[in-house]
């Protein structure tokens, strides 16, 4: 037997969020944003079930953007953070990618590259996240050098905001903050990532990127903040008993006597532990599904195994099936008592669980 364990990635939920994403950002291009292996559920995967309907891929890596070449990809290709080494700019205009330019030393080495042939160059504004980008004032110079200098296909403006919040006014303030510099009505704007383009729909101009709730989590890392709009998770982390133990009053569980356990119980061993992803410092209110019922996790989770208490769910046996997070169990919910976002859970999936395209 296999280890049971295995993320079900489903399509239809995948398709039913890009279609509500498309719907919201109507007037829009959506980048579908597939770093970080698709954050966590395989480029591959993602790619095939959505290449149809994305108007462009949004990826970190030149490998990430080669591999979507390869794989047969004629739409555009934004890499979020340019290059990294000049080495790349090779491949940059082999592949025909369109490259994000945030600091002077990539203007320079792009400059000193001298291709004949254009590139499309999206340049990141900083307008007060204060990460990567040239500040609101010196874009015009920026444009203006770039002008002079290098082969463009096009030109486009890019900032990234800071809030994730429903409520954020920070948001307005950057778009201000740009605004004061520049007329940037007269150039293609990419600033909506997925919190932008749900609640903040005058940001989102000609591209909106879209990552989070491609994958049916929220960006605020709540749930019920988009609960209404319809979204659903993509990915469903699931498992098996593999082992059942009844103790009795006065035992613990697992390591470090973490549990104490003052009634007789049943409990089952679950094939998932840290090593697959889930986190091991998770409150004491954490669930799972069995059988429809939600049930708790009792004691410390080991690198491979999470003891769950079965004390009200009396025919679960050896081989039922538990759900760890998806439909049922909010993946925000989870990483919400693990102290992190379902962003940090969906890229943390280790390599041996299998993802699985239902
Ligand atoms: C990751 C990323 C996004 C997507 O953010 P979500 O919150 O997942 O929608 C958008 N823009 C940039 C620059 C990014 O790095």
């Amino acid at each position: 037997m296999v280890r049971p364990i295995s993320a079900i990635i489903d399509t239809n939920a995948l398709k039913n969020n890009l279609k509500i994403i498309k719907n919201i950002a109507f007037k829009s291009k959506v980048w579908s944003v597939l770093k970080s292996d698709a954050y966590g559920h395989g480029i591959k995967n993602i790619y095939s079930c959505i290449s149809y309907n994305s108007d462009g891929f949004a990826v970190l890596t030149l490998d990430e953007a080669i591999f979507l070449r390869k794989n047969g990809c004629n739409k555009p290709i934004l890499l979020l953070e340019g290059f990294f080494n000049k080495k790349e700019l090779f491949f940059i205009y082999k592949y025909s990618l369109t490259i994000t330019l945030h600091s002077k030393w990539q203007l320079n080495e792009l400059i000193k590259y001298k291709s004949k042939y254009p590139i499309n160059i999206y340049i990141k504004i900083n307008s007060g996240m204060n990460r990567l980008g040239f500040p609101t004032k010196k874009i015009k110079k920026i444009i203006h050098i770039i002008k002079n200098n290098i082969n463009i296909s096009k030109i486009s403006l890019m900032t990234h905001f800071a809030e994730t919040t429903i409520n954020s006014n920070f948001i307005e303030k950057q778009i201000n903050n740009i605004k004061k510099y520049i007329n940037y009505h007269n150039f293609s704007c990419s600033f909506a990532n997925s919190a932008a383009v749900l609640w903040h729909k005058y940001t989102h101009y000609d591209w909106v990127r879209t990552g989070i709730i491609l994958y049916g989590a929220s960006p605020t890392g709540e749930w019920k903040d988009i609960a209404k709009i319809k979204i659903k998770p993509v990915m469903t982390l699931k498992s098996k008993i593999i082992s059942i133990q009844k103790i009795y009053p006065g035992q613990i569980i697992g390591y470090n006597c973490e549990y104490y356990s003052n009634k007789k119980r049943k409990i089952g061993i679950i094939a998932c532990g840290y090593a697959d992803g889930y986190p091991r410092n998770i409150n004491n209110k954490t669930f799972v599904l069995v059988q429809g019922i939600k049930t708790k996790i009792l004691g410390n989770i080991s690198m491979d195994m999470i003891v769950i208490d079965l004390l009200n769910i009396p025919t679960a046996k050896i081989g039922s099936s538990v759900e760890l997070w998806g439909k049922n169990i909010k993946i925000d919910d989870v990483a919400k008592s693990a102290n992190t976002i379902g962003y940090e859970l969906m890229c943390s999936l280790s390599k041996r669980v299998p993802r699985i395209l239902k």
